[in-house]
């Protein structure tokens, strides 16, 4: 693409395409997109011909890299037979092939997998199962509709979903409409007064609360909080003691983010409900599943009207499913989580250099992501971290923050020479701007 050409492709983007979390009137005033032409590995091709180190993974989905040759194969083979299908009163080998490569990857005691297409999607799903189980089995005098989700949690952007949100900036506007939900402290904050604030929470109000939800050890959009496995351990015996549901969301965290396959496999603990996707189709196509226990599943059995009545149109997509399965594949084919220790050291050691410059808080680790905030402010809308965006590009890396907090989660497989200039791009942006 010719410099004449890239221009205006972003003049007609200003024109006709409303960006995700953009505010559009500085967008449309100096908004300089990237303008991605092509992409492999760990790297980004912008239509200018620069290489740009992916820290990112692209929003957390090409844990393998992108376009993973074996990917792209699987993708092209199923195109010719079969690209999509309803899944209701119809099955493929696809759906049926990764439910069971899924299933046999999952924390114990998962029995079914539910699809869907996204993120979001996959916990709302994990929602209306939840108050559908109880309506069907409580003993409870009172509903149990409610839920609890910590501060600083982000699970999605459905209507359902923003209410368990704890980031004032997606919730705020819909708060209103948003259904009952319990914001819990964090014990990426302080752990002694989480579990106490849940434990209160539950002795007061099981009767009425359908299921705690949470991001486990890390929580992502909210800032990359980390925390220790203990809280998940109390969270599932509280939630037996209780008698609520323990939902996981591993969107994030799942496929090795933390250094297992699953977030909640350091604690070895197994929730009721599971969602999973971003890295289950390795950033090829929108494609998302629900997992959920024998006990859930075998609570819609029975006649009709106990059904779970909820579908996607693309839920279970062949050419998503046949992918899921080959991600699943290169995984145990590759090691790739196995082989991705060395990188978590790396960024391991890192953080912890970074945590001694004055001006940075809080440097934190866990698996391939670490993260470290720049000064004081917090929140969303803070820009600290876009000024270290905006170097880092200059320099050759995609390093799109959360408010002031800078954070990494590149490729689980991306080569050491990548990630030693990824780090090293990042230690000159913000030494850049820890002393301008
Ligand atoms: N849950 C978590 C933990 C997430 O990080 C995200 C996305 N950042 C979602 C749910 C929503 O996923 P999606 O954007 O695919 O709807």
């Amino acid at each position: 693409m010719t410099p004449e050409e890239r221009a205006q492709l972003v003049e007609r983007d200003k024109k006709s395409v409303w960006h995700p979390y953009t505010p559009m009137d500085e967008y449309r005033r100096s908004g300089q997109p990237l303008v991605i032409e092509r992409a492999s590995g760990s790297r980004l091709y912008d239509a200018d011909g620069r290489s740009i180190i992916d820290g990112n993974a692209s929003w957390w989905t090409s844990l393998l890299g992108h376009n993973h040759p074996r990917l792209v194969k699987a993708l092209q083979l199923q195109s010719e037979k079969l690209c999509h299908t309803s899944l209701a009163g119809v099955t493929h080998e696809p759906a049926v092939q990764f439910a069971e490569a899924i299933l046999a990857h999952a924390p114990p005691g998962l029995s079914h997998v539910f699809f869907s297409d996204n993120g979001s999607t996959a916990v709302e799903a994990a929602l209306k199962m939840a108050v559908q189980y109880w309506a069907q089995h409580s003993v409870s005098t009172q509903k149990k509709t409610r839920f609890l989700s910590l501060e600083g949690a982000f699970h999605g952007d459905t209507l359902g979903v923003t209410a368990l949100g704890g980031v004032s900036a997606f919730r705020a506007p819909f708060a209103s409409l948003t259904m009952p939900t319990v914001h819990l402290p964090s014990p990426a904050v302080d752990m002694e007064r989480a579990l106490d604030a849940l434990e209160d929470e539950l002795k007061r109000g099981a009767d009425s609360i359908a299921a705690l939800v949470l991001e486990p050890l890390i929580q992502g959009a909210g800032g990359m909080l980390i925390y220790k496995d203990e809280y998940l351990i109390q969270a599932r015996k509280m939630c037996t003691q209780y008698d609520v549901l323990l939902i996981l969301d591993e969107v994030f965290t799942g496929y090795g983010r933390t250094g297992k396959f699953w977030a909640c496999s350091h604690s070895g603990i197994s929730p009721d409900i599971v969602a999973t996707a971003k890295g289950l189709s390795g950033g090829l196509l929108p494609f998302a599943a629900t997992l959920a226990s024998s006990k859930i599943f075998d609570g819609f059995l029975g006649d009709a009207s106990r059904a779970f009545y909820y579908g996607h149109t693309y839920c279970g997509n062949p050419l998503g499913a046949r992918i899921a399965t080959e991600v699943l594949s290169v995984y145990e084919d590759e090691q790739v989580i196995e082989r991705s220790q060395t990188s978590v050291l790396a960024i391991e050691k890192f953080f912890k250099k970074m945590s001694q410059k004055n001006g940075v808080t809080n440097a934190r680790s866990l698996g391939m992501c670490g993260a470290l905030n720049l000064g004081q402010g917090e929140g969303y809308l803070e820009r600290g971290g876009w000024k270290v965006f905006d170097l880092a590009l200059a320099r050759g890396a995609y390093v799109r923050p959360l408010g002031n907090v800078v954070y990494l989660t590149p490729p689980l497989n991306i080569p050491s020479e990548d990630l030693r200039s990824l780090l090293q791009i990042v230690e000159e942006s913000v030494n850049e701007v820890l002393e301008s």
